[in-house]
Parts: C-alpha cells; sequence; structure tokens
C-alpha cells in the first residue's frame, strides 16, 4: 500500500510504503476461529496497526486509527461475542434437548 504522508525525519510529505494486508489469511483464520477473528481482520483492514515506511529515507511510521474507528471496532468485537455465546447457548440447549 502507498500513502502520502508527512515524514518527520524529510520535514515534508513523502511517499509511504506499507505491506498490504494479506485478506485471504485473514478470511481462513475467522473460518477456523468461528468469527473470533473478524475485529482483528477489520483493525488491520481499517490500518490500525500498520507500518509505512518513508521511501526517501526509510524512516518509520505506525498508523494510529481515529477514536470513532477504535469505538467501531470495539463494538464490533462486543458484537462478535455476544453472537457466538448466542450461538453457543443455542447449540448447549439443543444437545440438551435431544439428550
Ligand atoms: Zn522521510
Amino acid at each position: 500500500m502507498i500513502s502520502r504522508l508527512y515524514c518527520p525525519q524529510c520535514r515534508s510529505q513523502t511517499v509511504h510504503e506499507a505491506k498490504d494486508v494479506s485478506h485471504v489469511l485473514h478470511l481462513i483464520l475467522s473460518v477456523l476461529t468461528g468469527g473470533l477473528w473478524l475485529p482483528i481482520w477489520l483493525w488491520y483492514g481499517l490500518g490500525g496497526s500498520r507500518v509505512y515506511h518513508c521511501r526517501q529515507c526509510g524512516s518509520e511510521y505506525r498508523s494510529t486509527l481515529s477514536r470513532w474507528t477504535a469505538r467501531l471496532i470495539g463494538v464490533a468485537m462486543i458484537a462478535v461475542l455476544l453472537c457466538v455465546l448466542a450461538l453457543l447457548i443455542f447449540f448447549i440447549s439443543v444437545i440438551a434437548s435431544l439428550n
């Protein structure tokens, strides 16, 4: 991923490069964990923890999320956890009714 960001070393807007998010890997992890990985995928997908490198001087820049994006991810995490809990309770009640 290529972005124009302010570099404190160069003291100007320069071209920065970051590794692209591996969506296939995140999809596999989300399926394997039954959706628990979704908030982490969302976090990386929105650039919550992305390291950029200035193409001119090579200095590192870590992106930070806005307060609203961080809140959105927090709400998504709680929603996913509640869904997993509801599914667990549902399956336990189905198994209990079979016996
Ligand atoms: Zn620079």
